[in-house]
């Protein structure tokens, strides 16, 4: 687990604390490690989605507030949108203000406590099934974690208090994403890596299912999904390394890290 998941689990599950609280030097480790993730996952989602009004979420350790880092890069000469607010939208460091639509990390941080990581991003082609109440689901290898269809919020709104947080994480219930319509996109994870990669995938697989109806496709058949995780049971059967990070994050990172970009899916 990574170590910012871990300080953030010992706090909330007093079975898994340690004797000794983890000492300030091991939170601002924590805290800087969390930071340098959101800049990672914000570069990948803003080139990904092609949206700059998008943002990545996590807990900070001890679940004493959130941080949150814009997708947009800064204007010149200031320092990037990265800010730590609390539960009730304070702010508690960092640079910018909390996001207008900070309820969406709050609502869902307090309904979900096996989620650690958020993005909220307005993905078009997302958006686009959206509208048409087609919710992306598993069409593909990649996009299996989406199911029969991940939750539609039905109001087309912006998140802006408490109780639209709630309602918005009511809606998410156990998933992995939801939809608002005509707005966007949220997807949770118990790491920054996971919630981001969801994202990325999520946006691709609208892509594949919005160019599969053009042909015709009406969705998959219970045997496709049974064959598919048939198949991945097995695939993730065989013995691998352990690594901290998914390959997908690895090779972003890597790309952001060397100034390169990518080829996104269908663009
Ligand atoms: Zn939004």
């Amino acid at each position: 687990m990574p170590f910012t998941a871990k300080l953030i689990d010992d706090k909330r599950n007093p079975n898994m604390k340690h004797k000794t609280q983890p000492s300030a030097t091991q939170m601002r480790a924590a805290v800087r490690l969390a930071e340098k993730e959101l800049k990672i996952a914000a570069q990948i989602l803003e080139w990904e989605i092609g949206d700059i009004w998008g943002h990545v979420g996590v807990r900070l350790p001890q679940d004493e507030g959130i941080a949150v880092q814009m997708f947009r890069r800064p204007e010149s000469g200031k320092k990037d949108w990265l800010v730590h607010f609390d539960y009730e939208l304070n702010k508690l460091g960092g640079v910018g203000t909390p996001p207008r639509e900070a309820a969406i990390y709050t609502g869902i941080f307090k309904a979900r406590p096996d989620v650690n990581a958020a993005v909220h991003a307005h993905a078009p082609m997302c958006v686009a099934l959206s509208l048409a109440d087609k919710a992306v689901s598993c069409v593909q290898m990649q996009s299996d974690r989406f199911g029969r269809g991940v939750p539609i919020y039905p109001k087309p709104i912006y998140i802006l208090d408490a109780a639209e947080g709630a309602d918005l994480a009511r809606t998410l219930g156990q998933a992995v994403a939801v939809m608002i319509k005509g707005h966007g996109i949220v997807t949770v994870g118990k790491t920054i890596d996971e919630a981001c990669m969801c994202a990325l995938r999520m946006e691709r697989a609208a892509k594949i299912m919005a160019i599969a109806q053009l042909f015709g496709f009406k969705g998959v058949s219970d045997e496709f999904i049974e064959q598919l995780s048939e198949s991945k049971e097995k695939l993730f059967s065989r013995q691998r390394n352990t690594m901290t990070h998914s390959a997908d994050w690895n090779y972003y990172a890597d790309m952001i890290k060397k100034g390169k970009v990518w080829t996104r899916g269908w663009t």
